[in-house]
């Protein structure tokens, strides 16, 4: 159940002929996968079979390991009596699936600077800006709570995909529970870093992708009730308890299989789970004190270099998780990004990091609320495979580039 990073030691030459280890410093983008996901996937492929559908040994071993996958997330994201797991594609698919089940009429209160993931499947929202600190996010989110009615869903992210910074979860899930509301946390970005089983949210949503799993599977974590009421997400075999002859003439299921119509990803529902038992037996204390110590290393180093300024909302002294996003005084981000892979074999992400409300308001560019053009910004994000050499050079490549 090893964390090490599968291929670890790809190298790249460089247009002077050296050739160096290659440096992932866009781990927010995609991680690479870690031993435990692609071993359970390796034990998994020459025997694997149709999931709850058939009785052959293959089929039998496959359900019990599908199940037993999602029993492993359970314990993963906390969840209770009243919550169930849901196999989706991503965290996009996730959330647009809580998005459709959501009682007819719901409103949803949502932050512009979310990832649209999380910013564009909700229906009837109410739509806060971005907030400066935590104290005005939660004044904020308390006003909207106070002037709607009827059901309503505060839905945020667990820490930003720009600019990393943690958001205040437990504070806003009490708010938002005492006001009668639900709230749902996108923890695409925070379920790498962060233990996620204790938010105190209704709804968790994240990607195996960004969690050292391979592609194709995320997760829908929460209550049950709304998603067992909900029609089925994905309309189909599995979805469906009991078919008649003419159309309307059917029975749902419920549960889990309602909205996993279809054959599921066993694979990347067996990866994900290994990658989080993996991080559960992991003592996180210490590889968040790495994480820490790199971080510290590269915003202390940018703070040198002229021209370039860290993005943030809260200010410098929040706590962030690996990632942090830079701003150009001349350079265009893209530019850099080119060159920092070309010339120093390291691959980072330019660009508006699909939240262009947020980025427009961190660079100052356009007007809050119209699709304005901004240059973006040049982000570098951290993981388990990352070291002070990948530091070190990066901050060589910005001063050198
Ligand atoms: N939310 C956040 C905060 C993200 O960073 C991302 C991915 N960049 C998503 C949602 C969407 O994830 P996916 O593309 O895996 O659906």
């Amino acid at each position: 159940m090893s964390l090490d990073i599968v291929g670890d030691d790809l190298k790249v030459t460089l247009p002077d002929g050296e050739t160096r280890p290659f440096a992932h410093l866009d781990y927010a983008a995609s991680a690479p996968c870690v031993e435990a996901a692609a071993q359970a996937v390796a034990d998994l492929l020459p025997r694997y079979g149709s999931v709850h559908r058939g009785t052959g040994v293959r089929s039998q071993a496959s359900t019990l390991a599908y199940e037993l996958a999602r029993d492993v997330v359970s314990e993963f994201v906390g969840a209770g009596p009243d919550d169930e797991v849901i196999f989706t594609r991503n965290t996009t698919d996730a959330l647009n699936l809580l998005a459709r089940a959501l009682p007819a009429g719901t409103t949803t209160i949502v932050f512009d600077g979310e990832h649209h993931a999380n910013l564009l499947p909700w229906p009837n929202q109410v739509r806060l800006p971005a907030p400066s600190s935590v104290a005005e996010a939660i004044a904020a989110v308390e006003q909207a709570l106070e002037s709607t009615t009827g059901t309503v869903l505060l839905t945020v992210t667990g820490a930003s995909n720009v600019t990393g910074e943690v958001w205040p979860i437990k504070e806003l899930a009490g708010l938002a529970h005492r006001h009668g509301a639900r709230i749902a946390v996108d923890a695409a970005q925070l379920a790498p870093h962060r233990p996620i089983n204790d938010l105190g949210a209704d709804y968790v949503a994240f990607s195996g992708h960004k969690l050292y799993a391979p592609f194709g599977a995320g997760v829908l974590a929460g209550r049950r009730d709304w998603l067992d009421a909900a029609d089925p997400y994905l309309c189909g075999g599995g979805a469906s308890a009991a078919v008649g002859d003419r159309p309307g003439e059917l029975e749902w299921a419920t549960g889990p299989a309602r909205h996993e119509g279809g054959t599921p990803n066993l694979l990347g529902a067996v990866a994900i789970a290994a990658v989080c038992e993996a991080l559960t037996r992991a003592d996180r204390d210490v590889l968040h004190e790495r994480e820490q110590e790199l971080l510290a290393r590269l915003r202390a180093g940018i703070a040198t270099i002229p021209g370039v300024t860290e993005v943030s909302l809260f200010g410098p002294d929040h706590p962030r998780v690996g990632i942090v996003s830079l701003a150009f005084t001349t350079d265009d981000p893209a530019d850099v990004a080119l060159r920092l892979g070309r010339d120093h074999g390291i691959g980072v992400r330019a660009g508006q990091f699909c939240a262009h409300p947020l980025v427009r308001r961190l660079t100052g560019s356009g007007v809050t609320g119209e699709c304005g053009v901004t240059p973006g910004l040049l982000r570098i994000s951290f993981g388990l495979g990352s070291t002070t050499e990948h530091v070190d050079r990066v901050l060589d490549g910005l001063r050198n580039s």
